[in-house]
């Protein structure tokens, strides 16, 4: 590890435009072999994330590897600025902008470091793409589970960041079901390895009067002392990327440190490198592409779907529909679309033979037509019928983002609900109310089987009534009469990131500037 010579800093830097960030970025140039950039330019790009979030950061800095993430760390505490970890900064919810010292570990901490076929384990740093993890495990026919819609440009250490999940989670589960250990720097700069232990190792590690030490010797203990609140209190429904994960602590008898972090948005440690297991590819995928007439007649017919062991169920509203319609890119979908309708419900069916996987589709299909679901079930079952229907369906929130007019643009303020499916039809429907009687208009679309919706409002920033109808709608979705599981990643994430006496991190990101803008990302996903 680089070795941190003592930095004089008398006071505390300021959140925004510190007088001392010059010997900030200073002392991190001494001490780091990656670059600091502290100009105007840089830090208006890193301003910016996926969300409707803008706050220019003290500065960034690039590590090269885990020792300068430990010197970045180690800095910033001698000037007391929080420090955020960022990887592709596609986040939603403002999680990657922040008054802190930015560490980008997309641009150098991106390297494979060892694909085990036998053992389905991959070692990666926090820089790592998913698609790129995903080309080098699919030489031996494994992939990473969590497949995001942003694969092509999410990294490792965000989804670990996020515990991001995509279409297929309720086959393959979140990112938290796939970590098996983590190399982190905590917040006094220290290294630990964190991951399952025994009890005796435990108790070993927990000897140690080192920061890693006490969490070995506390965490158990918190975990112990409210055994009975994280057994009923935490919710039931499986889908959370939210809150720090008390409940994944015990592991097979042993103690995991490791899923704990998972989905600390980076508050609690900065990810250096990570353990990841890999799951076979599907052998062979099918598709049905179900038309209803409402959105409510969509989500009624989720349900078939899963009986059937579905790998995703996932809905596209009119909204988004027309949107397609409009760009040459989808104009193939006119010629697979039957007539008009008004939601799409895309399902797929994975198998180890085809006829496996087309058993399951016939099955689907006879069920919708006995139970009157829909009017018109696509097939898509080559690689050239599925290529359309997955085109569309992967860009349901770009073709969003895409379709501002103006300061009118789709907003992430009540995004990725977590909705028991049971309870879907219902949210949607108190929801839309809600919408209505402040007179916004959204696209829906997401994961039906796992209650994952992505709800984006139509909303101009710039006029005086659009944050007030933003804060009224988010206030009345959380406190009124939707389904009382529901929860939103976004309500989360955007109020302060708080300080951790465990964390790498304390951005306390208390106030949030709403940007104008949609963000760095591109958005190509959904
Ligand atoms: C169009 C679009 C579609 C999307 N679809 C999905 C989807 O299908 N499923 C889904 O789950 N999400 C989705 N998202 C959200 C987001 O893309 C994912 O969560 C993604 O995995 C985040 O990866 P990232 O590299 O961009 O992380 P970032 O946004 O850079 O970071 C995510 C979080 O992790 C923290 N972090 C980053 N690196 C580290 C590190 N090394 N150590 C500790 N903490 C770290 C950050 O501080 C932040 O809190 C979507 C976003 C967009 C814009």
């Amino acid at each position: 590890m680089t070795k941190t010579a003592p930095v004089s800093a008398s006071h505390p830097l300021p959140q925004r435009d510190g007088a001392r960030a010059p010997d900030l970025a200073a002392a991190l140039r001494r001490e780091l072999r990656g670059e600091v950039a502290f100009d105007d330019y840089s830090r208006h790009l890193f301003s910016r994330d996926a969300s409707m979030y803008s706050i220019e950061p003290i500065g960034v800095a690039f590590p090269r590897d885990a020792d300068d993430v430990a010197a970045a760390v180690a800095v910033a505490a001698e000037f007391e600025a929080p420090v955020l970890s960022r990887g592709g900064g596609t986040s939603l919810a403002g999680q990657t902008v922040g008054a802190a010292l930015v560490l980008d570990m997309s641009r150098h901490m991106d390297r494979i470091l060892e694909i085990d076929p036998e053992r389905r384990l991959a070692r990666v740093q926090p820089g790592v793409v998913q698609d790129d993890l995903n080309r080098a495990a699919g030489k031996a026919g494994l992939m990473f589970g969590a497949d995001t819609s942003t694969s092509n440009r999410a990294t490792l250490g965000g989804m670990i960041g996020n515990n991001s999940a995509g279409s297929h989670s309720v086959r393959f589960g979140m990112t938290v079901d796939h970590v098996e250990a983590l190399d982190v720097v905590l917040s006094d700069a220290s290294r630990a390895r964190l991951e399952t232990v025994s009890a005796d190792e435990l108790a070993r590690r927990a000897g140690a009067q080192t920061l890693e030490g006490s969490l070995h010797r506390e965490l158990p203990r918190i975990v112990e002392a409210h055994r009975e609140g994280i057994e009923t209190g935490f919710p039931k429904f499986w889908r959370q990327a939210g809150g720090y994960r008390l409940d994944r602590l015990l592991r097979d008898g042993g103690y995991d440190l490791a899923r704990l972090v998972v989905g600390s948005e980076g508050t609690l440690v900065a990810v250096t490198e990570a353990l990841v297991d890999l799951v076979p590819m599907p052998k062979v995928r099918v598709m049905a592409v179900g038309h209803f007439e409402s959105t409510q007649a969509a989500l009624a017919a989720t349900g078939d779907a899963m009986e059937r062991d579905a790998a995703a169920v996932e809905l596209l509203d009119h909204a988004i529909l027309e949107l397609a319609k409009q760009k040459r890119e989808f104009r193939e979908l006119s010629t697979i679309i039957e007539g008009d309708p008004n939601a799409l419900v895309f399902v797929t069916f994975f198998g180890d033979t085809e006829q496996e996987a087309l058993s399951a589709l016939d099955g689907l299909e006879a069920a919708w037509k006995t139970n009157g679901h829909g009017y018109h079930t696509l097939r898509a079952v080559s690689a050239a019928e599925q290529a359309a229907v997955l085109l569309v369906r992967k860009s349901g929130l770009g073709l969003l983002m895409a379709s501002s007019q103006g300061s009118r643009r789709p907003l992430a303020f009540v995004e990725d609900t977590a909705v028991d499916p049971a309870h879907l039809s219902e949210y949607v429907a108190k929801f839309t109310e809600i919408l209505d009687r402040h007179e916004l208009e959204a696209g829906y679309y997401g994961h039906c089987s796992v209650g994952c919706l992505h709800i984006r409002p139509f909303v101009d920033l710039t006029k005086p009534h659009g944050s007030r109808r933003c804060a009224r709608c988010r206030r009345r979705s959380v406190r009124s009469s939707l389904p009382s599981t529901a929860s939103t990643r976004a309500s989360t994430a955007t109020g302060s990131r708080a300080a951790s006496s465990t964390g790498a991190s304390s951005a306390t990101t208390s106030t949030r500037r709403c940007a104008t803008s949609s963000g760095c990302s591109t958005p190509t996903g959904g």
